[in-house]
């Protein structure tokens, strides 16, 4: 997507992008689309001790590690949220996220309600939040079913905790029901650019508008 003027030439900070859903509702589908090349967005890689799914690859999806590993990072203080979700860790690396946001690239996260909870009582300045829903809960299910890469009693279950994370739709900036997925992919491209026009996302901008009032 094409930036407008003032963020391509104005130095800004980046900021993060939260995509949470219930489980099948297309987070990750409309993750893959916004990462395409040129979109200016870098995926935070978070780490899990859920095991990896057959299409999944460590470093690019998760990365996978034993609870005894969680458990040092997060005492370390190496990570920026933390959550059980479906009965496994997961969580954010601090630094990665740190670096970005200096550097002045956008970061999008893939977490649920906890761990969005927890970067904004942290960062809320810097947070994005956008919730996606399903059309509706028979349309998740077959899209769970569709995907076909969970034993039949993790999707029951995932389910049965869809419910739990709709009911934090309220805890979000912004809200879309992804029926087409075309739609809402141009919907969150349309976020990310008003997002990275927030004056104070742009600590370039009065140098800027100094340099112009200076001009005859
Ligand atoms: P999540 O990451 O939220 O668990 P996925 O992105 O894996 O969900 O999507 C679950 C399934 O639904 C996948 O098979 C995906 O291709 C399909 N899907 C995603 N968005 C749509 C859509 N708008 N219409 C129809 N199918 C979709
Ligand atoms: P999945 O097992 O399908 O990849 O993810 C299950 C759930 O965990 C999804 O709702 C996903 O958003 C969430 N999740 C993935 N990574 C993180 C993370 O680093 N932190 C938190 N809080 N949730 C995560």
């Amino acid at each position: 997507m094409a930036d407008t003027a003032p963020a391509d030439t104005i130095a800004r900070r980046g900021f993060m992008l939260v995509l949470s859903s219930p489980s099948g509702a297309g987070k990750s589908t409309l993750t893959r689309a916004l990462l395409k090349p040129g979109s200016g967005l870098e995926l935070s890689i978070s780490v899990t001790t859920r095991a990896r799914r057959h299409s999944e690859i460590e470093d690019v999806h998760y990365r996978f590690i034993d609870q005894k590993r969680f458990d040092r990072m997060r005492d370390a203080g190496e990570l920026l949220e933390w959550a059980e979700v479906h009965g496994n860790c997961y969580a954010t690396p601090r630094e990665p996220v740190e670096a970005a946001l200096a550097a002045g690239r956008d970061v999008l996260f893939d977490i649920d309600w906890q761990g969005t909870r927890q970067l904004a009582e942290k960062m809320a300045d810097d947070l994005a939040r956008v919730f996606i829903l399903p059309p509706s809960m028979a349309e998740l299910r077959a899209r769970l079913d569709r995907r076909a890469e969970d034993p039949p009693e993790v999707i029951a279950r995932r389910l049965a905790a869809a419910r739990d994370e709709i009911a934090h739709w309220d805890e979000y900036d912004y809200v879309l029901v992804n029926d087409d997925l075309q739609r809402s992919l141009e919907a969150v491209q349309a976020i990310i650019a008003a997002e990275r026009l927030k004056r104070a996302r742009q600590p370039g901008l009065p140098a800027f508008v100094d340099g112009l009032l200076s001009e005859p």
